[in-house]
């Protein structure tokens, strides 16, 4: 039973699944209906919520997906972009890769302007290239690309996307609820991101905050039955339900989640929780001579890269394992262009955890490298 205890979980310096609060665990021990008033609420109150978290008001509307963030993302780009429509991607990582993946998956008429996973997307790029193709219909990127930990500037982005009269699709998924943002500044359509990222939920859904006006001319769009954008936010404005068996007790969870948010100070409090935690890291992991593989200027509190040490007796399986045997989870690197691991600093942990974990660095770093 004792290891069943989440009192005895290791702690996760990853980009997700994340640690949650015992609290948040707990408001899954209840079996409600899908059609139960209770549920129906609880669903109603979170996409109020999101909206609050955001900033946004009645204009726009929050749509709630089955499946890990990609669904999220999946469904946004399968069901709002038209039959003719083409879509500009901007990617400087993994993530905004697989919304090009997602294009050619779907068969649907795409531009990439790619970058170096060191290097920031361009506002200018993107002007230029919808100056340039006017067959041009939608621009995505995404915010804080957790391949790298860089935080693209999607404001910048976001102003030329409006003067050209386009929709904009933002992958928020490692940045909603952990990075101040401005929202309304940005005029993105669609914001996505998930329950198990910054808002310290369980996974098992995404979520999509969708401009009301863009949304409405989407109907019929879908390449997906299951993952129809317009018609699960169609669903959920009509009867309150999910078309298909939603995911109650990762929704009963997330409730509980945006409470202890709105407890904690809300996304202004989170952000500097985070930004302590990425703090104290790159403190203690500079004293212990790692190097980060971005520019600390395109650097974001969310996710940090850090090149293996430049020592031939250095060996990420090894340094992972021992430092699971401390109790400590880290993350295998992403970029392609370097040998790196990464440090996740969201999710619930603390500074005195990341000290923590800063403390089992160095002893397993002084056992491998003497
Ligand atoms: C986590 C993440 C996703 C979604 O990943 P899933 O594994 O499907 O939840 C998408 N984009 C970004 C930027 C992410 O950090």
């Amino acid at each position: 039973m004792s290891n069943l205890s989440s009192a005895n979980d290791k702690p996760l310096f990853t980009p997700g699944p994340l640690t949650t609060s015992r609290t948040v665990k707990q408001a899954m021990l209840r079996d409600l209906g899908s059609r139960d008033g209770e549920f129906l609420r609880v669903v109603r109150e979170i996409r109020a919520q999101l909206l609050q978290v955001a900033g946004l008001g009645d204009d726009y509307t929050a749509g709630l997906m089955q499946g890990s963030g990609t669904f999220s993302v999946e469904a946004v780009i399968g069901s709002t972009i038209p039959p003719q429509g083409k879509v500009l991607i901007l990617a400087n990582g993994a993530y905004g890769k697989r919304m090009v993946a997602m294009a050619r998956a779907l068969r649907i008429e795409h531009t990439v302007i790619e970058y170096p996973e060191h290097c920031s997307t361009s506002a200018q790029d993107a002007a230029n290239a919808l100056a340039r193709d006017p067959a041009l219909t939608h621009v995505a990127m995404v915010h804080s690309e957790t391949t790298s930990g860089l935080v693209n500037d999607i404001a910048a982005v976001g102003a030329h996307v409006k003067t050209f009269g386009k929709k904009f699709i933002v992958d928020a998924m490692s940045s909603f609820g952990g990075i101040e943002t401005d929202w309304r500044a940005v005029g993105a359509d669609y914001i996505v991101s998930s329950a198990n990222k910054c808002i310290e939920g369980v996974p098992g859904f995404g979520f999509i905050l969708a401009r009301r006006s863009a949304l409405v001319e989407t109907e019929g769009w879908a390449r997906s039955l299951a993952m129809d954008l317009f018609a699960q936010i169609k669903g959920l404005e009509g009867d309150g339900q999910f078309r298909f068996t939603p995911p109650t007790h990762a929704l009963l969870a997330f409730y509980q989640a945006l409470d202890e948010l709105t407890r904690e100070g809300g996304v202004r409090a989170r952000a500097a929780r985070y930004r302590a935690n990425y703090q104290t890291l790159v403190a203690g992991t500079r004293a212990l001579g790692l190097r980060e593989y971005l520019d600390p200027r395109l650097q974001g509190h969310i996710i940090v890269s850090f090149l293996y040490p430049d020592d031939p007796r250095f060996d990420f399986k090894t340094f992972y394992e021992r430092l699971n045997e401390r109790g400590y989870v880290i993350y295998p690197g992403k970029v392609g262009s370097a040998n790196c691991f990464r440090i996740g600093c969201i999710g619930r942990l603390f500074p005195a955890d990341v000290q923590n974990l800063v403390n089992a660095m160095r002893v397993t770093l002084d056992e491998m490298l003497t």
